[in-house]
């Protein structure tokens, strides 16, 4: 059609603003790959099963916009709740299986949240490409699930994970964590390092890499340590290619997620 061929290809980044470097690294990816770039920025209500911190989400569009139009965006979309569930909105996608561990057992509905949104947004801006941050790891092989079992449009581009200097991967939350806090909170990323430097060493069974991380993560509220299959997510006993470290724990009120490969793909 003359008007698809006019408007070029289509890259959307679905976010929920607060953006830093790691959403900025998804943009100019798309924008690199694809002629316009759509940024979504939607704090979407039914990912959060904690009311209080969907209440405490950071929001601020006009500096969200400066940044991402800085990181070459073509269009900021950023709908009310009503344009994305309008009045007597009654569906939900759900994924079964992959999304039943981890961020799933912790956080009842985030995922059917999640799913939804993203049907939705691919539904209404039809991108050709969709970058996803492997930061939400379980969320990414979550959505690729649904992408292939719904036949939604375009293709779905994961993308390395940003980390600060220190380590710390960056995350909207991170401005909620205090100067103590934000020191606790370098263990996950050290965790994670640690594990991989012994599994270079030669360690191939998954036991003495996960007691070595939950020695450096004795100080926070650990919620999971675990090493998976990067495919079904499921727990691994002997580091399998590709073989996933994802953990989360809750510092300074503030609950936090990281991941590392263990090994190369
Ligand atoms: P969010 O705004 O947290 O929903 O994230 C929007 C997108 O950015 C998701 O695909 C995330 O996985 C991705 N993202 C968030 N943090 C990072 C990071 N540190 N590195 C790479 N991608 C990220």
């Amino acid at each position: 059609m003359a008007l698809d061929a006019e408007r070029g290809s289509v890259g959307l980044v679905p976010t929920m603003g607060a953006l830093h470097e790691g959403h900025l690294s998804l943009i100019r990816r798309a924008a690199a790959e694809t002629d316009r770039v759509v940024v979504s920025v939607f704090v979407n209500p039914t990912q959060f099963n904690d009311p209080g911190d969907l209440a405490k989400y950071p929001r601020d569009l006009e500096r969200d916009a400066a940044l991402a139009f800085g990181a070459a965006a073509t269009v900021i979309y950023a709908p009310s709740v009503e344009q994305i569930y309008p009045d007597g909105f009654a569906t939900t996608v759900q994924v079964r299986g992959i999304t039943e561990r981890w961020e799933g057992a912790s956080r009842p509905g985030h995922f059917d949240g999640v799913a939804t949104v993203v049907a939705i947004l691919l539904d209404q801006t039809r991108p050709d490409r969709s970058y996803f941050g492997e930061k939400d790891f379980q969320q990414l092989t979550m959505i690729r699930r649904m992408h292939a079992d719904l036949a939604l449009p375009g293709k779905i581009v994961g993308c390395p994970l940003v980390r600060e200097d220190d380590g710390l991967a960056l995350s909207s939350r991170n401005v909620r964590l205090n100067a103590g806090a934000r020191q606790w909170a370098l263990a996950l990323s050290r965790a994670l390092r640690a594990m991989r430097a012994q599994a270079e060493a030669g360690e191939r069974n998954v036991r003495p890499l996960l007691a070595t991380g939950e020695r450096l993560l004795a100080q926070v509220d650990l919620d999971y340590l675990a090493i998976v299959d990067p495919a079904t997510l499921d727990p691994v006993d002997t580091l399998v290619p590709g073989a996933r470290a994802l953990v989360a724990a809750t510092v300074g009120g503030v609950r936090l997620i990281d991941t590392m490969a263990m090994t190369d793909g």
